[in-house]
């Protein structure tokens, strides 16, 4: 994993990992079975073998790599995710639980909470969505009123992960404030007056989830995170740390529906020909390998980005959309692959299919991710492009800069297509330098990163050239004629072509 900038350390996590969850906690899982509740015995061996503590700072208990605290936890949560989602489930969840209170909470805070979670004996919530405001988080209407020494919340918030079985919850409420200053975030102790916690909703994949009902709680002031006020910032930044590793369990998806069907198309054979043989399965399973390629150097560039202290709200955005998407894409194949034993019960790849689908939803859906990407993307770029994308980059830049290119650049629907072709963009430019390093480095991957990186770059010509058409039709006016043409010549080789390419180094 060199060509992802991890340390020796993190490396080894990740082996560790890979062999604790297959000799330990899958086999706690399948004995816990599909219940929708969390699985105690999952957290307490997961503690136990130190994974909770691995990115918390040592005076509260943990080892101490809070600097690298995004990318351990993508490290964990794409490991885990390859090997059982549900496990996943279980790890992430603490950590989305408590992220605030380890970025925003104060140092009485975190001594109080942060030794529970690294020892796993509780389990915690985060709490923004309502009825009526998922997407649309400035919409929330439940309220924390400030009283004497402290604050009386009340409203209801649904959709909850952990909730009925959490024993603390960050929770976010409209306090009196104009605009963003309008939202706080505080610690709840759902065991206390005033909360009621609501086992209502069934998702198809294994979850607990709930909703939590608020009348006249009271918490003291020194529940509040950070200062009243900052509640906006503390749910945001919460999402900007987390979705990168929900695009790392997206990847460990991926990957896992790629072995599974790896697996399958290997063994079965139709008319004396291996399913792995045929030209229209390699194709596919190639597909999957590039797209988990691809997608995981977003994700850890975003983790590593925010691990950095700068700011990745718009690289966590396209890690999230493009791995989850890329998730239900391959689960998908892989369940065509499967044949009928996709979609029965019993099979991976169909459970598989279950998980992937929520990811692209909760964390913010994938429509909402394009909105944040697009927002930024429409502005001019401050570096001058460089590395093989200049040209595109070079081409989307003299739309921006036109009255009319800016015009239409200003309708949410060509800012989530402008959204796709960045994610695109992006992602050929980081496999390429990943190309380069494992070739420097005589790696043997390198030329199968290599052909990812030409695929990737085939991809964001497409996938440019097919905006810069549509602009041209919608007005004629916004670029000069035949750029579109111009750059789908530049990309030489057909995506089929490269992806067989691909597949015979394979397996
Ligand atoms: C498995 C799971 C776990 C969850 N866990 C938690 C949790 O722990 N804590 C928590 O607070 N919440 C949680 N949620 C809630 C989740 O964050 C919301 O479901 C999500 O933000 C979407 O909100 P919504 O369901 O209200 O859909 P809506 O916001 O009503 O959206 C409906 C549709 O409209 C689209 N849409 C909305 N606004 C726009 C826009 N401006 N432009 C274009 N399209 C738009 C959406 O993309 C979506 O397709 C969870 C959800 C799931 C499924």
């Amino acid at each position: 994993m060199i060509e992802l900038g991890l340390t020796a350390d993190e490396q080894e996590l990740a082996a560790d990992v890979d062999e604790f969850a297959v000799a330990t906690l899958v086999p706690i899982a399948e004995e816990f079975g599909e219940q929708h509740a969390i699985c105690r015995d999952l957290v307490t061996a997961m503690a136990d073998r130190g994974y909770f503590g691995l990115n918390i700072a040592s005076e509260y208990g943990g080892r101490g790599n809070d600097h690298r605290y995004s990318t351990l936890l993508c490290i964990l949560r794409e490991h885990l995710g390859y090997h059982e989602p549900g496990v996943d489930f279980t790890f992430g969840l603490q950590g989305l639980g408590t992220v605030a209170i380890v970025k925003n909470g104060d140092d009485a805070q975190r001594s109080a909470i942060l030794p529970d979670l690294v020892d796993g004996k509780k389990v915690f919530a985060f709490a923004v969505t309502e009825p009526h405001a998922g997407s649309d988080v400035r919409g929330m209407t439940t309220t924390a009123e400030p009283v004497d020494g402290g604050y009386r919340i009340s409203g209801t918030k649904t959709y909850i992960s952990g909730a009925p079985d959490a024993d603390l919850m960050v929770v976010v409420a409209r306090t009196p404030g104009a605009g963003s200053a309008g939202y706080s975030a505080f610690v709840v102790d759902p065991s206390e007056a005033g909360v009621e916690v609501r086992q209502d909703i069934e998702l198809g994949a294994p979850h607990s989830i709930g909703t939590i009902v608020f009348t006249d709680h009271f918490v003291p002031t020194s529940s509040l995170i950070g200062a009243e006020g900052d509640g906006l910032k503390v749910a945001l930044g919460t999402l900007e740390v987390y979705r990168p590793s929900v695009g790392a369990l997206a990847v460990g998806m991926t990957r896992s529906a790629y072995d599974h069907a790896l697996e399958i198309a290997l063994e079965r054979e139709v008319g004396g020909r291996r399913l792995a043989d045929l030209e229209v399965i390699r194709l596919k399973l190639a597909r999957m390998w590039a797209d988990a390629t691809w997608c995981r150097a977003l994700v850890y560039r975003a983790a590593a980005t925010r691990d950095a202290g700068e700011r990745s709200v718009v690289q966590a955005a396209m890690s999230k959309l493009a791995a989850t998407e890329a998730a239900c894409r391959a689960v998908y194949e892989s369940q065509q692959i499967h044949g009928a034993r996709g979609v029965t019960v019993g099979y991976h790849v169909e459970a598989l299919a279950r998980h992937a689908r929520q990811a692209t939803i909760y964390e913010g859906t994938s429509e909402i991710q394009r909105l944040i990407i697009g927002r930024s993307a429409v502005e001019p770029p401050t570096d001058e492009a460089t590395g093989p994308t200049a040209h595109l980059r070079q081409a989307l830049d003299s739309i921006r800069g036109s009255e009319v290119g800016r015009a239409l650049l200003s309708n949410d629907s060509v800012r989530a297509r402008l959204a796709d072709v960045c994610i695109a963009l992006d992602a050929a430019d980081l496999v390429a330098a990943q190309a380069d390093r494992l070739a420097e480095t005589a790696d043997d991957r390198a030329a199968r990163f290599a052909l990812v990186a030409e695929l990737t770059l085939v991809d964001a010509t497409d996938s440019a050239a097919d905006l810069i058409t549509d602009l041209a039709r919608r007005s004629p006016d916004v670029v000069v004629g035949g750029t579109a043409d111009s750059l789908r010549r530049t990309a030489v080789r057909s995506p089929d072509v490269i992806l067989l390419d691909l597949a015979d180094l394979l397996w």
